[in-house]
């Protein structure tokens, strides 16, 4: 069986040498998805123009805003949006925590399991059955045919939280977090200070 071949496994983009040196004090920071929706994603675009000075302290490395798929330069801080679904999902998160001093799950996804740990109450062949076999939005008479292919990472029998695959160093809660609560954890880590989230930005009673 063909080995499936994890994002961050794909060839680097070399560094470009000026470049590196133009980033002179800055510290990279690193985002990914995983099982989620990106709803976290936007939220973290939601600090609009708040964005625009922290270029100036720092790079944005690995990420779905630039595109790149591996991580190629030691990153100071690694956000973390879905929890863990799948075996890319598990090297992937490997891959950030090797790279990553501080690791941050962002969002109930990465923090509980979210939204698609509602299946881990059923059997995992049981939820294959529901989507592919017996979906109400099947189409009649066409074959059903549950995916499977060298290619495609194969999907583990339960959704895990981030933690519980490796070691994670914050929890930014919210589905999605407000903007605010990204901005403050991301200010104080890169001033140095402890993080501290107030309660205004960390409750949803
Ligand atoms: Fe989407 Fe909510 Fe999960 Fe974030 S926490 S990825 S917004 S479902």
């Amino acid at each position: 069986m063909t080995k499936h071949i994890a994002s961050h496994e794909m060839p680097a983009t070399p560094t470009d040498p000026a470049l590196s040196a133009a980033r002179g004090g800055k510290i990279n920071v690193a985002m990914i998805g995983l099982c989620g929706c990106w709803g976290c994603t936007l939220s973290f675009l939601d600090m609009d123009e708040r964005i625009l000075p922290l270029l100036t302290k720092v790079t944005i490395h690995r990420s779905s805003l630039t595109d790149i798929k591996r991580i190629t330069e030691r990153c100071a801080i690694g956000f973390i949006e879905g929890g863990v679904a799948n075996e890319d999902n598990i090297e992937t998160l490997h891959h950030f925590r090797d790279n990553c001093d501080i690791l941050i799950s962002v969002g109930a996804c990465a923090v509980w399991g979210g939204v698609p740990a509602m299946r881990n109450v059923f059997e995992l062949k049981d939820c294959l059955l529901e989507a592919y076999v017996n979906s109400p939005t099947a189409v009649p008479g066409a074959e059903a045919v549950v995916p499977s292919h060298p290619d495609i990472p194969r999907i583990t029998t339960k959704v895990y939280p981030c933690h519980e695959v490796v070691k994670m160093d914050y929890f930014i809660p919210g589905c999605p977090p407000d903007a605010d609560a990204i901005f403050t954890v991301l200010e104080d880590l890169i001033h140095g200070r402890p993080v501290a989230l107030p309660r205004s930005l960390n409750h949803y009673d």
